[in-house]
């Protein structure tokens, strides 16, 4: 007969948290569950990297909380075959070692956090929830924050967050005089440059046996398999990962956090799909390393160096942690469930077959989906404005975008991915989390990349055979959304171009757009 315990404490794959409040005294009557779950390998089709490296830092996780003398039971996708889902699970683990107490942290997803609550609910043990004591923001003071439906701008909450958690701050005001350093961030890569854009540190995490269950269980996953995996699964590597970001990085993340390259790679070095990136957003959404730890790091780092390190590339870091990561949080959580039904600008065709296996002439969506396909990775402007824009300008259905970059990143959980998805690159929240659609031609690409010159299609032209697709779609987006985009001034300018041009241009590049739009597989 198994061992009897009063509490069963699960921990979810993304609540990888070694420094939670739990864990701070031994309870030899409390059971920890970590479980490979059937539910969770299928709600959208993952890359298999992604999978292995949730499944791999889970096992990881279990071993350290027995090492330290807890109570843990890892099950594996061989031991939850039998249960349908979480609730019927949790039902079976309550009978077996006859638990009187249900205790769970706060899921991060909506889809979770109901089932749990819903399961609760009925349950006829005394539950408990508790806060996952990972964000800056507790889960109970969204609220003060955020309201539901309004339109949030990211610069108004970051600066609160920056005085509140006294952040870059000096006496009261931003260290540097500016709370916002941006203009002087976001340069192109020059071939001088390349030569010094650093090797990303990886690791060689073996996650063979975790594929063979994947394999055996015939869970649907998509990309490439690597056996040994890249990404940091254990709190140890995770440190070192940051470690590395501050030696080798930092110094000039924000000035080249922008661009993009497919001229800095080798035979043998790999390095222009990491570029001064840090990589650390799959340890930090596993909960395997705090957004706190990561920040203090990386000002500490900063003081001991800033002969070397500028303020600028440091406040751009924080800003992605302390403001968008927090901000977009919130809006997931007073937004939803409705957020994910949003689509404002009525998109419906359908994404692409390229995006599957990113064999497409337009070079720079084949760099960031064929890049995206063998890592698990792109970088911000890689999918806000490559592929992102690409969606966008083509009238792409928002739930067939959520689906893609929920299942192809590493570090894709639903609160960060759909704000950033929906809200942001898609504008299919109508400016909840944006002022205006992040919206592009060929030129901004041009201006970021050296992609274009590789390119099958010619960067300058609008029409004509070989005319850069971004080109003729973003003005037939913009003349298609006109009446809802020219009331923002910021595109005053945009509108006063196309207004420039004859109605016969006008009309050739509508037309021009409109074959394309029909024929969005084989570009
Ligand atoms: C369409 C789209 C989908 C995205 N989906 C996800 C997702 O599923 N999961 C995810 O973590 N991020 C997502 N992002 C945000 C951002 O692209 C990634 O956080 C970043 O690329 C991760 O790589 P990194 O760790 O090297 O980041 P760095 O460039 O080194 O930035 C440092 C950290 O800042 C945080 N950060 C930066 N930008 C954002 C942002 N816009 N929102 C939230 N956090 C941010 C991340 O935690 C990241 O690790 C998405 C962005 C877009 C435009
Ligand atoms: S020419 Fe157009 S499609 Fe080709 S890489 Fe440049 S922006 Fe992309």
């Amino acid at each position: 007969m198994a061992k009897t315990y009063q509490t069963l404490r699960l921990i979810l794959g993304d609540q990888l948290n070694a420094s939670h409040s739990w864990y701070k005294t031994i309870n030899d009557s409390t059971l920890y569950v970590i479980a490979e779950l059937h539910q969770e390998t299928s709600y959208v089709k993952h890359h298999v990297q992604k999978v292995c490296a949730f499944f791999a830092a889970m096992q990881e996780f279990s071993h350290a909380l027995k090492k330290a003398g807890h109570h843990v039971v890892h099950l594996t996708l061989d031991d939850t075959l039998p249960h349908e889902d979480l609730p019927a699970l949790l039902g079976a683990l309550f009978e077996k070692y006859a638990i009187e107490t249900f205790e769970y942290q706060l899921p991060d997803e909506y889809r979770l956090r109901t089932q749990l609550s819903d399961f609760c609910a009925y349950c006829k043990l005394s539950t408990r929830g508790y806060e996952t004591e990972h964000f800056y923001l507790s889960d109970s003071e969204l609220t003060t924050y955020f309201s539901a439906g309004k339109k949030h701008r990211l610069e108004a909450f970051y600066r609160k967050m920056r005085v509140r958690f006294n952040i870059l701050m000096n006496n009261g005001q931003p260290a540097g005089g500016e709370w916002n350093f941006d203009t002087s961030n976001r340069n192109k890569l020059k071939q001088k440059d390349l030569s010094h854009i650093p090797e990303p540190l990886v690791f060689a995490n073996d996650v063979s046996d975790i594929f063979s269950r994947v394999k055996k269980h015939q869970i649907s996953t998509f990309g490439t398999y690597e056996s040994k995996c890249l990404w940091p699964i254990t709190r140890q590597q995770a440190k070192a990962l940051l470690f590395s970001f501050c030696e080798t990085q930092l110094s000039k993340f924000g000035f080249f956090q922008d661009a993009m390259t497919c001229k800095a790679d080798d035979m043998y070095v790999k390095k222009q799909w990491s570029l001064y990136h840090s990589r650390l957003s799959f340890a930090m959404n596993s909960k395997i390393i705090s957004p706190k730890f990561v920040v203090d790091t990386v000002i500490a780092y900063f003081h001991q160096h800033e002969d070397e390190i500028d303020i600028a590339q440091v406040e751009g870091f924080i800003r992605q942690i302390v403001g968008w990561r927090e901000f977009v949080r919130g809006i997931y959580w007073l937004n939803m469930p409705r957020y994910g039904q949003l689509n404002t600008l009525a998109a419906k065709r359908d994404l692409p077959v390229w995006f599957w296996h990113g064999e497409t002439k337009m070079n720079c969506q084949k760099h960031a989906v064929k890049q995206s396909l063998d890592y698990a990775y792109a970088h911000h402007i890689q999918r806000l404005m490559v592929t992102g824009n690409f969606c966008l300008i083509a009238g792409i259905e928002p739930s067939q975008v959520d689906a893609w970059y929920l299942g192809i990143y590493i570090d894709a959980i639903e609160w960060v991915e759909m704000p950033n998805t929906r809200g942001m690159s898609q504008f299919a929240d109508g400016g909840i989390v944006g002022s205006k659609a992040y919206a592009a031609s060929g030129n901004y690409i041009n201006k970021m990349s050296d992609y274009c010159s590789s390119c099958h299609y010619e960067i300058k032209s609008i029409t004509g055979h070989n005319a850069c697709p971004l080109n003729s779609l973003y003005w037939h987006f913009m003349h298609e959304h006109e009446q809802q985009f020219s009331a923002n001034p910021r595109n005053r300018m945009v509108y006063a171009t196309w207004r420039k041009k004859s109605p016969e241009q006008q009309t050739e590049i509508l037309q021009h757009a409109s074959g394309l739009l029909g024929n969005l597989d084989k570009l």
